[in-house]
């Protein structure tokens, strides 16, 4: 493609509504454009991106012997209502009626018309195992859509759902879609971990999600040093210590605390270090009463965790101040767990302290030299608390550090869910009518390319990984204006290079070397070849990579065979 003729500019300034970088790299090159709150239009060189990260996708997916279908985005209400979702999915699900006033729903994801295609198709075990995928856009009508295409209300998913006789095939098929999201994502060139996901509401075995490394993240996921383990931080296990409790060696004693409110506050006012300060939270119980959650100072309490918890409302729900009163006679600030009276949880690493500062349960005071069981019953031990940088992994083997990540993919084994609701049977080896069982697969297309520009950029713009770059390589004429030799030269090497099957983009503009230097960073083309008339008098070329910023002369007349040597091979 000739930039003279492309009629999308770049943007030098960053857009104010952009606060992440790839938002703003996104705008800036010209790959997207808003069209209203979390909608966007593709333009040209996005859609490249996007297009080859579909590629990737559906061949990976054709590879595992997955069977590409395409539903609609528009769903009757019908389908909802008997899975039950009409009623749980809230506000997220788009809703709207024909001229018949029939309900439909645009859909958010597509269990509920895969599963009413398998009862309708698949009769017998022999058809089995079976996955469909589809690549396609959904409608979510996000709370708070944010970060340009990473968390849209419209975008692209690929959707994948596995029909099976039985749960070990179903296992198996997961594993399958397992091994080919790994080599998606690894030929795509992004730096990734599957990581161990909450099964949340849908409740089934195994759920594990695909994160793409970045600082700027949604998710924080805890990452063992020694071995493979990875989980979601909401779920990672805080292992209890392994050294004994020491022994008590000071006296409990109330010390005023005026206008203390943090644990920070307390400790720095009574020189006693956070890890030694107890915080206590009171929450609801699921029987009308509350509970006591303990944690040490340093610590924060992990939401997931504790309403799992027997005996803890779920969801999680902090107690009104007037409950917290009635529970501990005092307000937030002053709770400590010495003499309540209602039940208390304390996290492994808070039970593991002697001598230790927490509230007094009156205005403005606190307790230090506080020990279990001497001043107060031993509570109950939970594991009630994130994991943080250099806690023991779970699985046996290294230290856990938490990083940040962007969810591009999550595989699912669902179970007989939908299949049970919307009654998908086939008949079994002897004859009887069997529930199926359901694995689902999504990868999140349009997040996949703002998730790859979060990892591969830098303070000029894009750095693409080469299997995602809109093209691969950038030729720049030099003054072409003022010069016949370099314009000729130009053109005859995009011909070449185009025949030779490379994807070329060529900046032919009449634009000053400055601008298209810069506009060639903000584009991240991986490899730039720019032809000055110096050179050509010289029968060289330069040759720039983009991201080593490496810069280097070559003959002209090899220029075919010095490309494709500085092409990354394909993985
Ligand atoms: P999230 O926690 O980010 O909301 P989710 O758990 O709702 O994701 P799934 O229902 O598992 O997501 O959807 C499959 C994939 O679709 C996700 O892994 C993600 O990559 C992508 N995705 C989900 N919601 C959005 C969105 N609003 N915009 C862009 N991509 C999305
Ligand atoms: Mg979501």
């Amino acid at each position: 493609m000739r930039l003279s003729q492309y009629p999308i500019n770049t943007v030098k300034e960053t857009p104010a509504e952009a606060e992440v970088t790839s938002h703003q790299l996104m705008l800036r090159a010209g790959l997207i454009r808003r069209l209203a709150a979390g909608i966007y239009t593709w333009l040209p060189l996005g859609l490249r991106t996007l297009r080859k990260v579909e590629r990737i996708i559906r061949e990976e997916m054709d590879h595992a012997g997955a069977l590409e279908v395409l539903m609609p985005a528009v769903q009757p209400a019908e389908l909802w209502q008997e899975s039950g979702r009409w009623d749980q999915y809230g506000p997220e699900l788009l809703r709207l009626k024909d001229r018949h006033d029939r309900a439909f729903v645009i859909g958010p994801t597509h269990e509920e018309v895969i599963t009413d295609l398998a009862r309708r198709e698949l009769k017998s075990y022999r058809q089995l195992p079976v996955n469909f995928y589809q690549i396609q856009i959904k409608f979510r009508d996000e709370i708070r859509p944010r970060f340009g295409v990473m968390r849209g209300r419209e975008f692209i998913m690929k959707d994948a759902y596995s029909f099976h006789a039985d749960e070990a095939s179903m296992a198996a098929g997961y594993d399958a879609m397992h091994a080919a999201y790994t080599r998606m994502f690894t030929r795509m060139g992004l730096n990734f971990r599957p990581v161990r996901a909450d099964t949340g509401s849908i409740g089934g075995s195994a759920s594990e999600e695909f994160q793409v490394l970045a600082d700027s993240g949604e998710d924080a996921i805890a990452v063992s040093d020694g071995d493979d383990f990875a989980a979601n931080l909401e779920l990672a296990a805080a292992l209890p210590p392994t050294q004994p409790r020491p022994a008590a060696s000071a006296p409990m004693a109330t010390v005023s605390t005026p206008k203390t409110r943090t644990i920070a506050e307390v400790s720095a006012l009574l020189g006693v270090p956070p890890e030694r300060c107890l915080k206590t939270l009171i929450v609801d119980g699921d029987d009308g009463g509350v509970v006591a959650l303990v944690l040490r100072g340093d610590h924060e309490l992990n939401a997931v965790k504790a309403q799992k918890l027997p005996g803890i409302a779920n969801p999680l729900c902090m107690a009104t101040p007037e409950r917290v009163l009635a529970a501990t006679g005092a307000e937030p600030g002053s709770i400590g767990p010495v003499g309540l009276s209602c039940r208390v949880l304390a996290d492994h690493s808070a039970l593991a302290l002697a001598d230790f500062v927490c509230g007094a349960n009156q205005r403005e005071s606190h307790l230090t030299g506080v020990n279990w069981v001497r001043d107060l019953p031993e509570a109950e031990a939970a594991d009630l608390r994130n994991v943080v940088n250099g806690d023991p992994s779970p699985s046996g083997t290294g230290t856990l550090t938490v990083v940040r990540g962007i969810e591009v993919g999550h595989i699912f084994q669902l179970g007989r869910k939908y299949s049970e609701a919307l009654k998908a049977t086939v008949l079994d080896t002897a004859g009887k009518p069997t529930t199926l069982f359901m694995g689902c697969y999504g990868i999140g297309v349009t997040r996949v390319v703002a998730a790859a520009i979060e990892q591969n950029h830098d303070d000029k713009g894009i750095l693409w990984p080469e299997p995602l770059a809109p093209y691969q390589v950038l030729l720049i004429t030099m003054s072409p204006a003022r010069s016949e030799a370099v314009r000729t030269a130009g053109d005859a090497l995009y011909a070449q290079l185009t025949a030779a099957g490379i994807e070329v983009l060529y900046d032919d503009r009449d634009a000053r070397p400055g601008v298209k230097f810069t506009d060639a960073e903000l584009l991240g083309i991986p490899h730039c070849v720019v032809i000055g008339e110096r050179g050509l008098a010289a029968g060289t070329l330069e040759y720039r990579h983009r991201r080593t910023g490496g810069n280097e002369e070559t003959p002209a007349d090899g220029i075919l065979d010095f490309l494709r040597s500085r092409f990354a091979p394909p993985v």
